[in-house]
């Protein structure tokens, strides 16, 4: 890789998207862990980067933090180059990786004040502590925190005075259902705040709850990226119903139709026009239709067709 040591323009820098990757691509040794992806997030955006195992999102997230080595590609975060310029990059952005690396000795208020001398960005221990319900454990030294409770102060870290870019590596793994909520405000606070975030999750509800747009991975590669709905507009729409007793043939749709009994499933690419001809049908021969239901396809369709392969993209 061929880095640049000239200055970078603070004009083009201001006016720069979050991130703009082009062809990165990361080998450890012989195995390419990411095979030449392109990224674009917007400012103020939240982009969720989805993925199976071992797909190459938290490899591509330590490009974009600096802390990890490409072996090709460009790439420009808040219009730099995390290669590059790395420690002009780090008041600007708040990480916070798959796991912290914390002094176990330190209570948690101790490690918000060691951040606070760190740490350019101004903010508060005390309103940290209330926004991730840390107070209680204040004086608690960090090896003896629950694990939900390390991962509320890793983020408390990342997010601490609010910066430009927050970069957060499955930030609720392992959180119960109350705090992976109060995670979501304070993603969703810092969105509200014209800050960018970019998280990665195995989580599709929590996709759907907080991205913009969003990416799935699968070896090495961007399956698909887009907004929720470019996405799921890639993959055929669905409809089923159950047929009463005695209902005769179907009639032909364009949709893949799928028959077990009395139930009908079928996908379809246009689902105005299948429906149509199907509820013409039923209508036509007076068939009683029961448990009829239309749904665009969901996230976890699009998953589903990633991971077999046989997504369309
Ligand atoms: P997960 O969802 O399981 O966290 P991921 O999408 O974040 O996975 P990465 O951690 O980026 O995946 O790993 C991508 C691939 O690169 C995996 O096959 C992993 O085993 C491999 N890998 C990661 N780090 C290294 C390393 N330091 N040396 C060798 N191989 C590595």
């Amino acid at each position: 890789m061929t880095q640049t040591t000239t200055a970078p323009d603070p004009r083009r820098v201001e006016a720069a998207p979050a991130i703009e990757v082009r062809g990165l691509q990361v080998r450890y040794g012989d195995f390419s862990a990411v095979r030449g992806i392109d990224l674009d997030v917007r400012r103020g955006e939240v982009f969720a980067l989805l993925g199976t195992n071992g797909a190459g999102k938290t490899t591509t997230l330590e490009v974009l933090e600096g802390f990890g080595t490409r072996s090709g590609g460009t790439v420009s975060v808040l219009g730099l180059d995390p290669a590059v310029d790395r420690a002009a990059l780090q008041p600007r952005m708040g990480v916070q990786l798959q796991e912290g690396g914390f002094v176990d000795e330190l209570t948690v208020v101790e490690t918000l004040r060691l951040w606070e001398r760190l740490v350019e960005r101004p903010d508060r221990p005390e309103r940290l502590l209330e926004r991730f319900e840390l107070t209680g454990r204040r004086d608690v030294a960090v090896s003896k925190l629950s694990g939900g409770e390390k991962r509320r102060l890793d983020l408390a870290l990342a997010v601490w005075g609010s910066p430009e870019l927050v970069i957060l590596d499955e930030p609720t793994t392992g959180l119960d259902p109350g705090s992976r909520r109060r995670t979501w405000d304070a993603i969703q606070e810092l969105q509200e705040a014209g800050r960018t975030v970019v998280l990665t999750t195995h989580y599709l509800e929590e996709a759907e709850a907080l991205a913009d747009r969003v990416a799935i991975m699968h070896e090495g590669r961007l399956a698909v990226a887009g907004t929720l709905a470019e996405i799921i507009a890639t993959q055929p729409a669905g409809f089923s119903a159950t047929l009463p007793d005695g209902a005769d043939e179907l009639p032909v749709l364009g949709g893949t139709v799928d028959r077990d009994g009395a139930q009908v499933r079928v996908q379809t690419d246009d689902l105005q026009r299948d429906l149509t001809d199907f509820l013409g049908w039923a209508a036509a021969r007076g068939v009683r239709l029961s448990d009829l239901r239309a749904a665009p396809a969901s996230l976890a369709d699009i998953y589903h067709a990633v991971r077999t392969g046989s997504e369309q993209t």
